[in-house]
């Protein structure tokens, strides 16, 4: 597929698209789009959560009765197949897109790969490595610890409005659904920003960031503490009514959905003609600019309201840049006030 059609490559071989992002059309009143957003909103990333997450509510989640008493069996056994099904999905597009490289750099924002650029910020001096044993060692456990505490509850009616019912309760189980993707923005956003100051940032969320050049085994790779203040948005479910599934289709947002922002690539060729959005653009800005795009695609767009929204675009690049000089001032400023 010819990706100079949807964008342009600079010198360094960096592509980006023409398009700039766009937060979500009801919000500027552009109603003709609403069919279009609403397609993407669903398919394929959603849908594909939902799927796993159904699957896992089938064939892998206990039985009520079992998860009323917390034990290692059922935690161990939901660890190995949160495991395995992070090594076959992450490790399926790092597979194609960066082992075998079969678009090469086709849609790739950043023209390098990962494994070209060893670095003494990483373990072993590899992001692949690094990122990779982050993951599996430290975030797939943190995270299925919080589910297998958040399953436990639900099983006990620790919880602040019980276990809705789907038969009883169904719209609002619909449209709770259908609020996940708004529910992770809001809280992700929040505890994105919180990270982002300046102590904070230094001790947690630095780990995240040495990958400026994300790749799949990024998405998971984060200090403990960033992982536990990620995965605490399916705490969410247990103040507001709720039913485990759509807890765990959050939760599935949440690790499978991790990866999205750091595909690296704008479109994933799954065949010659069958591309697919990966939605990472935004995400990925935030990992080449850092202080830019805390939250995701702009479904509750709360970096433009907040002034740190980059479109990709050469206006929202100077309107960056100007930020950056006031906010440099400022502590200039400040500096020489304390001296
Ligand atoms: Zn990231
Ligand atoms: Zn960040």
């Amino acid at each position: 597929m010819d990706d100079l059609k949807f964008g342009t490559r600079d010198k360094r071989g960096n592509w980006a698209p023409n398009e700039p992002l766009e937060i979500a059309p009801f919000w500027l009143g552009k109603w003709r789009k609403m069919a279009r957003f609403l397609l993407d909103y669903i398919w394929p990333w959603n849908a594909f959560h939902m799927a796993t997450t159904l699957l896992y509510w089938f064939f892998v989640i206990p039985d009520v009765e079992v998860m009323k008493t917390m034990s290692w069996g059922w935690g161990l056994y939901l660890l190995a197949v949160n495991a395995a099904g992070i090594f076959l999905f992450f490790g399926a597009v790092e597979f194609f897109f960066y082992v075998k490289r079969k678009q090469e750099t086709r849609f790739k924002y950043n023209a390098k790969f990962p494994s070209e650029n060893p670095s003494d910020v990483f373990w072993f001096k590899s992001q692949n490595l690094d990122n990779f044993l982050r993951s599996f060692l430290i975030g797939i456990p943190l995270w299925t610890l919080m589910e297998v505490v958040a399953l436990w509850a639900f099983a006990n009616g620790y919880h602040v409005f019980g276990w809705l019912e789907w038969q009883t309760s169904w719209v609002w189980l619909v449209v709770l659904t259908l609020l996940v993707p708004a529910i992770h923005e809001v809280h992700f956003f929040c505890i994105h920003r919180l990270i982002h100051t300046p102590l904070l940032y230094k001790w947690i969320h630095s780990v995240h960031h040495n990958s400026i050049n994300p790749s799949p085994w990024s998405s998971l790779s984060m200090h403990p503490i960033e992982h536990i203040a990620y995965f605490a948005e399916m705490l969410w479910h247990f103040v507001i009514p709720s039913n485990p599934i759509v807890m765990l289709f959050n939760s599935h947002s949440l690790g499978y959905g991790a990866l999205n922002g750091h595909i690296g690539f704008d479109k994933l060729e799954i065949t010659e003609n069958t591309p697919v959005d990966s939605h990472a653009f935004a995400h990925y800005l935030h990992h080449k600019y850092f202080e830019v795009n805390y939250g995701a695609d702009g479904l509750v767009p709360l970096d433009k309201w907040f002034g740190y929204w980059h479109d990709g675009s050469k206006e929202a690049d100077e309107r960056m840049k100007e930020r950056f000089r006031k906010k440099k001032e400022r502590v200039k400023a400040k500096q020489q006030t304390t001296t």
